[in-house]
């Protein structure tokens, strides 16, 4: 069987390896950034997803946070950037991705993520959950913590992306 350039397209497409990497992400640290690099060794496309969680009152508006997460991965084909709300497993199934990667920083991360697998994989056990540890230097960086340092006069520089620093500046008038 020949099939054309588009058929082979398509295939591909049907082929790919992706993985839905969701959180707050308010803002992206870079933290963030070595977990999605590390699952890029593993999937051919990695989807950031945004929560917009109405329970949480984030710093950064959905779009700023989608805006900055685009800006540090622009021009990279791996990377797509979507915002979210509702339940993971059925924003996952609706977009046919079996995988969620998270990323476990500390023991404290633990429990809550165990459970959050857990439930998850009740409500779709289609859904699988993969865990990754960053490297030693971010694991004990977290948005919150960025966002009082910056607050407080700390340099942010070596801890976010490029953008995130403009958009901290813009945000906090430094
Ligand atoms: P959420 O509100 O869903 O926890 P976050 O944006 O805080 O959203 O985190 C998204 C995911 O990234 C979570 O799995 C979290 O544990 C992980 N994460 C956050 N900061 C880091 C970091 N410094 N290194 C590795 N993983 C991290």
């Amino acid at each position: 069987m020949i099939i054309d350039k588009q058929e082979c397209q398509e295939l591909k497409l049907l082929m790919e390896r992706k993985a839905i990497y969701p959180g707050s992400f308010d803002p992206i640290t870079n933290g963030h950034v070595d977990i999605i690099q590390r699952g890029k060794k593993i999937f051919d496309k990695i989807v950031v997803a945004v929560l917009d969680n109405p329970k949480k009152t984030p710093v950064f508006s959905i779009e700023e946070r989608v805006k900055m997460i685009e800006k540090t991965f622009e021009g990279d084909p791996a990377i797509e950037v979507t915002d979210f709300d509702g339940l993971l497993v059925d924003f996952a199934i609706k977009n046919n991705i079996q995988v969620v990667i998270r990323g476990l920083r500390a023991i404290s991360d633990f429990e809550y993520e165990f459970q959050m697998a857990l439930m998850n994989r009740k409500l779709s056990p289609e859904v699988e959950t993969l865990f990754m540890m960053p490297s030693l230097k971010y694991s004990f960086l977290s948005s919150n913590l960025v966002k009082e340092v910056f607050q407080l006069g700390g340099c942010v520089k070596d801890l976010v992306p490029p953008p995130v620093e403009e958009a901290l500046r813009e945000k906090f008038n430094f």
